[in-house]
């Protein structure tokens, strides 16, 4: 599949970014926020609690099992999933569509099921997968940030390697060797990297 990258004049359109847990997908999208004003990231809401460190609001709507019933149930929800088998976590779509509305191009860091049911009620959006070198260098990824027990890497390991047997249902495939490019490449896929 090709596309084009934005240029002014044309619809704002939205842009997936998925890959597995530890490729470095967040790093790249706070690269991409520093770098430009125009970028707007959605923050999901989620049934898993919060990390030491993160924030209400910033990093996630930290909600419980009701409230994320409710927000199905009243059609607030763009998408959302089971992530790793264990916390829902959804895409909120009232600040999506305002965001497009601003003119600002909206960012979604979500899992693999998120992304195939975005590609169905919003295939004009740019779906992106972040791969990492080998799954060597992920699981050595994974463990350095040292957020997660063994358990918990195992589940995620197993989770990767069912969404790296999906990446070529992605629009554009960006391996993580480091920050910048990657940051760089998606720049210019959102007609940005002038
Ligand atoms: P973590 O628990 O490490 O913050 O996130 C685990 C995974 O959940 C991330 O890799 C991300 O792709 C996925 N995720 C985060 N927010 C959403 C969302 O709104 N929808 C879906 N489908 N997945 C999400």
């Amino acid at each position: 599949m090709s596309f084009q990258s934005v240029s002014q004049g044309d619809a704002v359109p939205l842009f997936v970014i998925a890959g597995p847990s530890g490729v470095g997908k967040g790093t790249i999208v706070s690269r991409l926020l520093d770098a430009s004003s125009r970028i707007w990231i959605s923050i999901s809401a989620t049934t898993r609690p919060s990390r030491p460190g993160e924030t209400e609001g910033v990093h996630y709507y930290f909600v419980t099992d009701e409230e994320f019933d409710r927000l199905i149930d009243e059609g607030e929800m763009l998408e959302w999933a089971y992530v790793h088998g264990k916390h829902r976590y959804g895409t909120p779509r009232q600040p999506v569509l305002e965001a497009q509305a601003q003119g600002l191009i909206p960012l979604l860091e979500i899992d693999l099921d998120g992304a195939r049911q975005i590609r169905k009620s919003m295939p004009e959006a740019v779906q992106i997968f972040i791969e990492p070198p080998s799954m060597e260098e992920l699981e050595r990824r994974l463990r350095g940030r040292g957020t997660e027990d063994e358990e918990e890497i195992a589940r995620r390991m197993e989770t990767a390697r069912g969404e790296m047997a999906a990446r070529d249902e992605f629009d554009v495939r960006i391996v993580n060797r480091d920050v910048s490019g990657a940051t760089r490449q998606i720049l210019h896929l959102m007609g940005l990297d002038k």
